[in-house]
């Protein structure tokens, strides 16, 4: 059965025969009914028009996002049509890097309503990194003033001379969360620790082991200048951020980093060394498993709760109570925590990284992707409590490229996030995919057309080469050294 809808409904049963000829938006009729899940519904559609049972606004608007892709698609003939519906996963998350590029809240809100359209109920929003720190706190002035300027931009052979700048302020943030809230969209923050703190570093030296002034880094790369975790003025910190951060967030997650993070300046520095001795580690990623830790307890008093990156999990001491965000897993760390009980978020690097060309991540090798390993245990599988896609912007500075790149997989992603595995097929995704996507225009957002949705052999390569060939950056080769 065939029905134009992205995602799938779970369950669903027309047989074409009759229709509802006048607008459904005009004969809808919603009820609250608490046998439904949280974001679960059903819909009838049928000659009174359309009835949807759901137990919460969650779930009303994803019955309504159901209505405007029929309504869009069948105008005027929609078919008699029963769903019952509710996602496969409860985390089904999209990332925007405003970091390496700011893009205003305007262009967010575009990004968010065609997220909201594919039931996407999780914003992480990537506000800090090396290259500008974007989020406004008040008690530290200088990490905006600051840390939010680079003097030129210059990712790969991607070189922009002029400075870069932007931040998000409190009101702005706080339009964001009431935005997405009315679309049933937590918005989660990121803040990095211990690693990507150039512009931190930037603006208050001294959170850093060896204390000397940095640039706002304007080149990609993995920086060797990271939060001291010895010093507890670090800490103080990073309590103070979170706690302004908390007040302007009230998703139940804050996002604290953890990802590459080189550890040559703890090795050397005497607060760390001191910290660990103090501690009884023997390893500097026992280190931040330690900081990390100490960052969640600080959060947990507040009734919130953590993810990491992956790397976070090398120093084999993370809180169980740590969600662990998987994009590049080497030994299967991720598979034993979720074996273990802890949460596992999927958003593998490979599949789901949608600043990739798609010649290199094809709109097939993202939909087809299972987020649950064959090898994991049934009971286990649990674990894994969802799929998020990000779209990093060292090379994406305006509105236009990042939907292109994003959609359609974006799309891709949402359907694994919703659509039950066994109810899954790539076929019949790309046909609903095409009637449903030319809908984001109407936010002002472009998408790739089908023809360069799966590429061949030789589109791909050349995609690939070139992709290859802007990452070649002298600045980067230059900072590996220092
Ligand atoms: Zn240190």
């Amino acid at each position: 059965m065939h029905i134009n809808l992205v995602p799938l409904p779970n369950e669903f049963h027309t047989d074409y025969k009759l229709f509802f000829r006048k607008s459904i938006f005009e004969n809808t009729s919603v009820e609250y009914d608490s046998k439904y899940s949280a974001e679960g519904y059903s819909i009838v559609i049928d000659e009174k028009g359309a009835k949807v049972r759901c137990s919460n606004k969650a779930g009303e608007n994803f019955a309504y996002q159901t209505l405007k892709q029929l309504e869009y698609n069948y105008s005027g003939n929609i078919p008699y049509i029963t769903i019952e519906d509710k996602p496969a996963f409860s985390y089904r998350g999209f990332m925007i890097d405003c970091a390496r590029h700011f893009f205003s809240v305007e262009d967010l809100k575009k990004m968010i309503d065609a997220a909201c359209l594919f039931k996407f109920n999780k914003f992480h929003w990537h506000l800090v990194d090396d290259q500008g720190w974007r989020m406004e706190i008040k008690k530290y002035p200088l990490l905006t003033e600051k840390g939010s300027v680079r003097t030129h931009s210059n990712f790969g052979r991607y070189y922009n001379p002029n400075p870069h700048t932007g931040y998000y302020t409190v009101s702005q943030m706080k339009d964001i969360v009431e935005y997405c809230k009315k679309k049933s969209i937590d918005v989660i923050p990121e803040i990095e620790i211990p690693g990507h703190a150039s512009a931190c570093i930037h603006a208050y030296p001294h959170l850093s082991c060896n204390q000397s002034v940095i640039p706002v880094r304007t080149h990609a790369g993995i920086f060797k200048d990271i939060l001291c975790a010895g010093n507890e003025k670090v800490y103080e910190f990073i309590f103070n951020v979170l706690d302004e951060m908390t007040a302007i967030f009230p998703s139940e997650y804050v996002h604290i980093g953890g990802d590459e993070a080189p550890k040559d300046r703890w090795d050397k520095c005497p607060l760390c060394q001191k910290k660990m001795k103090e501690l009884g580690l023997t390893d500097a990623e026992q280190l931040q498993g330690y900081m990390l830790n100490r960052v969640f307890s600080y959060l947990n008093k507040k009734g919130k709760k953590a993810i990491t990156w992956n790397e976070s999990l090398r120093g084999n001491n993370l809180e169980k109570g740590i969600t662990v965000q998987n994009w590049r897993e080497k030994n299967d760390e991720c598979l034993l925590r979720a074996s273990s009980g802890g949460k596992i978020i999927v958003s593998d690097f490979f599949h789901y990284y949608t600043d990739y060309p798609l010649g290199m991540t094809p709109l097939k090798k993202t939909y087809e992707y299972n987020p649950i390993k064959e090898t994991l245990e049934e009971s286990y599988r649990k674990n894994i409590i969802g799929v998020e896609t990000p779209i990093w912007t060292e090379f994406i500075d305006n509105i236009e490229k990042m939907s292109t790149m994003c959609y359609p997989r974006f799309a891709a992603v949402s359907e694994t996030g919703w659509t039950l595995k066994k109810n899954k097929n790539y076929d019949d995704f790309s046909i609903r995919l095409k009637k449903v996507l030319p809908m984001i225009e109407k936010y002002g957002l472009s998408y790739a057309d089908s023809y360069e949705w799966d590429p061949g052999f030789f589109k791909s390569a050349k995609q690939i080469i070139k992709f290859a060939y802007n990452m070649y950056n002298k600045e980067t080769i230059k900072s590996r050294k220092e």
